[in-house]
């Protein structure tokens, strides 16, 4: 019989692992969000789609390079980089999806039964002798139906939750914290005869990156829309400001930055809690095939690569335990 899979979580793990398993089993996919993408996805501001999230694809490895080579959606940019002294540096080549970051998980989550707007709140394994072995339910304690496995792809923080029932996991993640990240969204009136990306030591900036530079972007002319990070130390000692004082204090230091202050059409600033993973779990994903409950994601750095490459770590997970997986049922 077709078993039945549930995968909590639609961002590039979740969706990746949807494309792979749904080939042989029937699989659902939840998502607490409105959309797809997590940590890669996109907010509107008028009518364009700017990235909220991690802005590029920059894979270190072959296969990872070489899959993202072959996705529909994605192009290779090559953008022209410099530090925060204007001073211009090597640029790695990067990828995105277009016309936004979004568009790879929304597509790869599409092989599957996607639910969104659905906030898992529990992970239930039932008595060994009934089947599907695990039971769902949603945060109004909902019933969302009962599965041969269960896959968590949710920032650490959200999974210490889901597997408080299956203590030899929950253990697990005791020790692994995140970083916070405050972004500003903002469409600016006129071009700047700038850098497309700048990065380096700021006290308050990490990124500045212009989004409608990238490819299959498109924008309006005569304007251009940057994304400005804050620097994990900054967004951790404002953790608690308003978005206004943050957005006028990550201006400021752009406008310094460009040495001009030009006309702010729109914005949109939004804080990320669980932006990036500090500790990290050393194995590449957690799975037992006896209660068939896993977990994967990007804070398994078993797959060896570090906590900067949050993005190709989560991929490499996902193939890891899809390869698991798919590998027992043979
Ligand atoms: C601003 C920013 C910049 C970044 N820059 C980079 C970069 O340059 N390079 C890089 O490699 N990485 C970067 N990252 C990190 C990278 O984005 C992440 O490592 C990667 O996207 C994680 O993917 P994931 O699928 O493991 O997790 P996520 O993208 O977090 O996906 C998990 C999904 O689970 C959903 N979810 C959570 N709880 C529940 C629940 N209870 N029920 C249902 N759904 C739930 C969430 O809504 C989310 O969609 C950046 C991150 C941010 C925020």
């Amino acid at each position: 019989m077709t078993k039945k899979i549930a995968i909590i979580g639609a961002g590039l793990a979740g969706s990746v692992l949807a494309e792979r398993l749904s080939f042989s089993a029937d699989v659902t996919l939840f998502e607490k969000s409105r959309g797809t993408g997590g940590r890669i996805s996109s907010c509107r501001l008028d009518d364009y789609s700017a990235d909220l999230g991690a802005p590029w694809f920059s894979p270190s490895t072959e296969r990872f390079r070489m899959w993202l080579e072959q996705q529909p959606e994605i192009t290779r940019w090559q953008p022209q980089v410099c530090d925060f002294n204007h001073v211009q540096t090597a640029s790695d080549c990067l990828y995105v999806a277009g016309p936004k970051q979004s568009a790879l998980t929304r597509r790869l989550s599409s092989y599957a039964k996607l639910i969104t707007q659905c906030r898992v709140a529990s992970v239930l394994p039932r008595p060994t002798e009934q089947t599907p072995r695990t039971l769902l339910h949603d945060d109004q304690l909902i019933e969302l139906g009962c599965f041969d496995s269960v896959i968590i792809t949710t920032p650490v923080q959200q999974a210490k939750a889901l597997l408080e029932a299956i203590p030899e996991f929950s253990n697990r993640t005791a020790s692994i914290s995140t970083d916070p990240c405050w972004v500003c969204v903002v469409k600016i009136k006129g071009q700047l005869d700038s850098a497309d990306v700048f990065y380096g030591d700021h006290p308050v900036l990490f990124r500045c990156t212009k989004d409608s530079a990238k490819p299959g972007r498109q924008s309006e002319e005569n304007c251009e829309t940057w994304v400005l990070e804050a620097t994990k130390h900054w967004s951790t000692n404002h953790i608690d400001a308003n978005a206004t004082d943050i957005f006028d204090a990550l201006y400021a230091a752009f406008c310094q930055l460009i040495h001009k202050t030009p006309d702010i059409l729109s914005s949109r600033t939004h804080r990320w809690l669980l932006a990036r993973h500090r500790m990290v779990c050393p194995t590449p994903f957690l799975w037992n095939s006896e209660t068939g409950i896993g977990a994967c994601g990007d804070w398994f750095n078993g797959v060896g690569l570090t906590n900067q490459n949050g993005i190709e770590t989560s991929w490499l997970s996902a193939n890891a335990l899809a390869d698991a997986i798919l590998q027992e049922s043979l």
